[in-house]
């Protein structure tokens, strides 16, 4: 039972709470919806309030906001590992990955026995976990590190094997919780490059929470602004630049120019 908690808290796999929809939405539904979401803990801490907005299926898009504002608990209610107060969170899939900050391997597993895990947990039987774990390996660049174990890898190695753990049970809807907020600049890069590849590749729908700006326009085809606590959605900025994109678009004029404009709305919201 602590493992089921493990995998449902840490591991990746999005809950599904009692307050969302299943998947049953018709083809043409978008992947994520939150109509007029609010959430107070007990305690009386006010998160979220009144957050509206949508996430096309094959969509990235990202959320900004000041420390604090509810961008996590946003994400949880996404997932369904929190529950809302008030309004309604839909999900157009029922096949939810979740990427958090912290990369969360069993120290004790090998690379290719922490990917293994999320579908021996779903049950699924040895000879297609072995295949599972093999192609997300290799998706991520990380074939020939299946018998390192944790330890034996850098901060960014390790969060290469996270997204590939959640990878394998081939999510249709992936939620980041600021997955790369602890790599150094280059490192960050790099995986934002490789994790738009993936997102070409597997096609599908993001929501990405990030402090960084840059990284939020670079990955995204829309970037939402939170407000300070009680966390709203204050604005919203289309990046006008299509996929795939290459690593010197990231000083596009096109690209920094929304970049400065998320930055100015943040700015708004930060006074
Ligand atoms: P962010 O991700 O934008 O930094 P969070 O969503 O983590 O913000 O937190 C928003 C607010 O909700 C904070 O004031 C935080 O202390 C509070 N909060 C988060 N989770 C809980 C919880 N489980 N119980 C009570 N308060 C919480």
């Amino acid at each position: 039972m602590t493992v089921q908690v493990i995998a449902d808290e840490t591991l990746g796999i999005a809950a599904r709470g009692a307050t969302r929809d299943g998947p049953s939405w018709g083809a043409g539904a978008p992947a994520i919806s939150f109509a007029h979401v609010s959430k107070t803990f007990r305690g009386g801490t006010e998160a979220v309030a009144d957050a509206t907005f949508e996430v096309a299926a094959g969509e990235f898009v990202s959320i900004v906001g000041p420390s604090g504002c509810g961008k996590s608990t946003l994400l949880r209610l996404a997932s369904g590992l929190t529950e809302v107060t008030s309004g309604r969170v839909a999900l157009g899939e029922e096949n939810v990955g979740f990427v958090f900050q912290e990369a969360t391997l069993l120290p004790w597993r090998t690379v290719r026995r922490n990917l293994e895990l999320l579908p021996e947990l779903h049950g699924i039987g040895r000879p297609e976990r072995r295949e599972r774990a093999r192609s997300a390996l290799a998706l991520m660049g990380l074939t020939g590190f299946e018998k390192h174990r944790p330890r034996q890898l850098s901060g960014g190695m390790r969060m290469r094997v996270s997204l590939a753990r959640s990878l394998t049970l081939r999510p249709r809807i992936f939620l980041f919780d600021e997955p790369f907020a602890a790599l150094d600049e280059i490192t960050r890069h790099r995986l934002n490059d490789e994790l738009l590849r993936i997102f070409l590749a597997e096609q599908f729908a993001g929501l990405f929470i990030t402090h960084s700006v840059l990284e939020a326009t670079y990955l995204s085809s829309r970037v939402l602004v939170m407000s300070a606590r009680p966390g709203r959605i204050v604005a919203e900025v289309a990046v006008p630049i299509g996929y795939p994109r290459r690593p010197e678009q990231r000083f596009d004029p096109l690209l920094i120019e929304a970049a400065a404009e998320v930055s100015a709305r943040l700015r708004e919201v930060s006074t």
